[in-house]
């Protein structure tokens, strides 16, 4: 039997952080030919994670330019991928979640009448417009996959709901593999401050934030939370490693400033770095979508900066607790995880939903198994 040509495409950091243990294994089997396509919508975020992980994509699209619209990125990255599946003719294209790479990658394969393989399919808040344009991003790519790799129950009965009912495979979140890979208890950080932190004495608070939806009112509300948060409690800091974008890191700078010496505010962290600073935190507060389903891996409560979740297993399970955006709803909850264990252990105990970490050998199988049956 000839080998499956299996085309992976992705482009921004945490799709990289969830393909690259998958394109191990599919490096790794030889009943598998493996090509990546990196577009590189972010350039070094991207490229870091492709280094931490030893992956070199035949292809690099390079479509990351400064200023450019959600159009912009998605023609380039739609032409792109039309070319690199015109040059290597894949007998599968893998694409991850819900980005302009996902969505036009799988765009480009579907028009060349290949399959399409979903990782991470099923995700919806129900908003379109939330958040955006991932959740259209999502359901368009749904609708035209043909292998939906699914991390839990509920995002298959998404699908289910919206008449897709073939080729579902609960597999777990290939994010959970990555994490086990990497973090380690004696774990040295290469951002060489990091490693002086009193991790045992202080409390040490976890802050990303990014998300389009969240820019402007509701992020002075989310850090004016934050730095409430830092002036009542002496034993807590705050570590912020800040987006690239500028908008967020002015915000930043002015609303913290008086309390640098509480909140740190430092660069975006390499992978291998971050996800030991979170096995190595009190708490995490977040508007990110990987870092609710890492987090609950590793015992660690997430306050969810956010209105709404396509997680809503992590809040079942009680691991995540969605803080909204209002800034005494977001301090309250902090306020009470700082100070009452009972209700710390509450969360920092319940069960991780997103999987074992072997998502990705689960993947492959059915990646086989289908050309098996074609
Ligand atoms: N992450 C990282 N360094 C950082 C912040 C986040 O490596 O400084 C990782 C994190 O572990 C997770 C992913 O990036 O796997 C989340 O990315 P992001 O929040 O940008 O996107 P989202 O998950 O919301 O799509």
């Amino acid at each position: 039997m000839s080998k499956i040509k299996v085309l992976s495409v992705f482009g921004t950091r945490p799709e990289a952080i969830k393909m690259c243990p998958l394109v191990k294994v599919l490096e790794k089997d030889d009943r598998i030919e493996s090509i990546v396509c990196a577009t590189a919508q972010h350039r070094e975020m991207l490229d870091t994670v492709l280094d931490i992980f030893d992956v070199k994509p035949q292809y690099d699209l390079n479509v990351m330019s400064h200023g450019q619209t959600i159009v912009d990125v998605s023609n380039k990255v739609l032409t792109g991928v039309d070319k690199v599946i015109k040059e290597c003719n894949p007998d599968i294209v893998l694409v991850h979640g819900d980005t302009s790479t996902t969505l036009n990658g799988a765009l480009a394969a579907f028009y060349n009448q290949k399959p399409i393989g979903h990782v991470e399919a099923g995700l919806r808040t129900g908003d379109i417009y939330s958040p955006f344009p991932e959740e259209a991003n999502r359901k368009l790519t749904g609708a035209i996959a043909t292998l939906h790799f699914s991390a839990t129950e509920s995002n298959k009965a998404n699908l289910e709901k919206e008449n897709i009912h073939k080729n579902i495979y609960i597999t777990g979140n290939t994010v959970i593999d990555a994490l086990l890979s990497v973090v380690d208890k004696n774990h040295k950080f290469d951002d060489k401050n990091l490693n002086h932190i009193d991790f045992e004495n202080n409390k040490i608070v976890l802050l990303t934030a990014h998300r389009r939806e969240n820019w402007g009112e509701p992020m002075k509300d989310i850090f004016a939370a934050v730095r409430e948060l830092v002036t009542k409690n002496e034993d807590v800091n705050v570590i912020f490693p800040m987006h690239k974008n500028p908008l967020i890191r002015e915000l930043a700078n002015e609303s913290f400033k008086g309390v640098e010496d509480k909140i740190y505010l430092i660069e975006p962290l390499e992978y291998v770095d971050f996800a030991n600073l979170m096995a190595k935190c009190y708490l995490i507060m977040t508007d990110s979508g990987g870092i609710q389903e890492e987090a609950p891996a590793l015992g660690k409560p997430v306050i969810v900066l956010r209105t709404e979740t396509e997680r809503p297993e992590a809040v079942e399970a009680g691991t995540v607790k969605l803080a909204g955006i209002k800034k005494e709803d977001i301090f309250n909850i902090a306020d009470e995880l700082i100070n009452d264990e009972e209700a710390y252990n509450k969360m920092a105990h319940a069960v991780n939903p997103y999987g074992d970490g072997k998502a990705c050998p689960r993947i492959v199988e059915h990646i086989v198994e289908y050309f098996k049956n074609k």
